[in-house]
């Protein structure tokens, strides 16, 4: 039987995308590659976001070629988010280049792939055609599933790629959503994440009244012991609604990653964002206030265009008042065909980023393990992920998604248990099983 191999980077959306690729090539009759079996398909789901993230892939050309030499029908594809001009370098390197959006389409493009020819897809299906949400997903797991609830984004925050790699936001019917996940909780899953590039702004395309809010209350009332997590949100969908459900949710977790990028309002607008500090500001009192043992993470730039030293320096401090248990920071680097790259010029030297960085990525450990410090001498559910067989031990997240570690003879991954806190570090808990 053929085997396929997928690589994939950046976020939960790609992860997500990863299962459905999986899915189509395992009904075209694929198989997944056991370990160090060098497949005949090998894809490698791609993330636009940072420059680094390309080069990585980049970088992988001998490799792909030495495979090449290793099983000479081996085909190689590169897919997920690709800006255009990405994709024509892509060309050199690849068998196959194609949009996420046609996923559909992969096994008409195999049957091609097998008469040896290449094949660049240029002119992809507009958004009201994909067929994507259709695909049925081969899950990396049966206890933690992966609903994709919206498409693409149009906020066109002036640094991202991905209105030109995914296209203009479409959402998902609420029902076909509603139908997924008590799929996926009939068949054990104790997780569920809900997706989207900007997953809190998703309406019913059917009925536009029916907002994210009434998504969450109808999935938090499917019968099951489980929970719900979503990611990425938009800081100005959190209205009262939204943190009032949050604030009384059983299912629904109490993390929320919010991304804020920097806290000088000039640099927001010069990144398109669409809110103030002050705005932001208040949306996460809210939640601290309402939110019973809530945790959230934020994402930051540092180094965007124009970002001065005073600037930073504010950024930083905010950061430091405002405590996140975790932060995605990221050094900017000008994406092809963004606004950011044809407005401004990237003058910020790269050690420059770097030092700025690594100041918040210092002060990070600090507040994370603060937070970390918060739930010592409480008895917090958890939900197991992974058991190390040699170290004995289970890993695993609390329902505000705090990562944490406990000794355990027995393998407990996808179960609900019980654990008292006894330790804090600076990005985990450690515990003991409570009786
Ligand atoms: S909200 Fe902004 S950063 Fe997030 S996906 Fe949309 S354009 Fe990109």
């Amino acid at each position: 039987m053929k085997t396929y191999k997928i690589i994939t980077y950046g976020c939960q959306m790609n992860k997500s995308d990863s299962e459905r690729i999986a899915g189509v090539l395992e009904t075209t009759g694929y198989k997944k590659a056991i370990d160090r079996q060098i497949p005949d398909i090998l894809v490698f789901n791609a993330c636009s976001v940072r420059q680094s993230a390309i080069d990585r892939i980049y970088g992988q050309a001998n490799l792909i070629r030495k495979l090449k030499t290793k099983n000479y029908k081996l085909k190689t594809i590169i897919t997920g988010c690709v800006l255009p001009k990405d994709r024509q370098k892509f060309k050199k390197i690849f068998d196959l280049v194609f949009n996420i959006k046609d996923l559909k389409r992969l096994p008409v493009f195999l049957r091609y792939l097998e008469r040896g020819k290449q094949i660049i897809v240029e002119n992809s299906l507009k958004n009201e055609n994909i067929s994507y949400f259709k695909i049925r997903p081969r899950q990396e797991n049966r206890f933690s599933a992966r609903i994709p609830i919206s498409f693409g984004c149009g906020r066109f925050c002036s640094y991202c790629a991905v209105p030109y790699t995914r296209g203009l936001e479409i959402n998902r019917p609420a029902k076909d959503i509603l139908k997924e996940a008590k799929a996926f909780v009939t068949a054990g899953a104790k997780e569920i994440w809900l997706l989207g590039q900007t997953v809190s702004s998703w309406k019913d395309p059917q009925n536009k009244n029916y907002e994210f809010t009434d998504l969450l209350q109808a999935v938090e009332k499917i019968p099951g012991e489980f929970w719900v997590r979503f990611e990425s949100s938009y800081v100005l969908d959190f209205d009262d609604k939204l943190i009032n459900f949050l604030a009384k949710a059983k299912k629904v977790s109490n993390y929320v990653n919010l991304p804020l990028q920097s806290a000088t309002n000039r640099v927001l607008k010069a990144m398109n964002r669409r809110y103030t500090l002050e705005q932001y500001l208040k949306v996460l009192e809210k939640m601290k206030e309402r939110i019973p043992d809530f945790s959230f993470s934020t994402d930051i730039i540092v180094g965007f265009p124009g970002e001065t030293e005073k600037q930073f320096r504010n950024t930083y401090n905010i950061f430091k008042r405002i405590k996140p248990t975790m932060a995605y920071i990221a050094k900017y680097s000008p994406r092809p065909g963004t606004m950011a790259e044809k407005l401004f010029k990237d003058r910020i030297s790269p050690s420059q980023k770097q030092s700025r960085f690594t100041k918040l990525d210092k002060l990070l450990k600090q507040t994370a393990k603060e937070n970390m410090a918060r739930e010592v001498g409480k008895t917090l559910k958890v939900l197991v992920e992974e058991w190390l067989s040699t170290k004995k031990e289970c890993l695993g997240k609390t329902r505000n998604f705090k990562a944490i570690r406990f000794p355990s003879a027995e393998n407990l991954v996808g179960r609900f248990v019980r654990v008292t806190i006894v330790k804090a570090r600076e990005f985990e808990i450690e515990g003991v099983m409570a009786n």
